[in-house]
């Protein structure tokens, strides 16, 4: 089963938020948890970027990229990218894996590759 990773539609005005949030941006009146859940788009292109070199323990890797994409329908997310040569505006896709691992945890989060 793909794993998904959910924007909140708030059920007035349908305004969309990720991550989530207690009111609403758009009415400003909403009551809490009044949000229906809706998956995020997995395709977007790439905004921007950087490469994390000193990164706590429980990363196994060397290094690490993040990059911030506009998803298609046009919010915008935070993840890590694996993409040997990034280019500001490149299509990629994502796929939701675990990320970071603890003792008892794992972590999702989405990765993005070059599409
Ligand atoms: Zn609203």
């Amino acid at each position: 089963m793909a794993r998904e990773i959910y924007a909140y539609r708030c059920r007035r005005c349908d305004t969309m938020h990720y991550p989530f949030r207690m009111v609403c941006s758009g009415c400003k009146q909403n009551d809490f948890f009044e949000f229906d859940t809706v998956p995020l788009p997995k395709n977007g292109k790439l905004l921007t970027f950087t490469k994390v070199y000193n990164l706590p323990a429980q990363y196994e890797v060397a290094t690490l990229g993040l990059g911030i994409v506009e998803l298609d329908n046009g919010m915008r997310m935070l993840g890590q990218i694996e993409i040997d040569d990034p280019k500001i505006g490149m299509p990629v896709k994502g796929s939701v894996e675990v990320v970071r691992k603890e003792p008892y945890d794992d972590y999702y989060g989405m990765v993005f590759r070059a599409a």
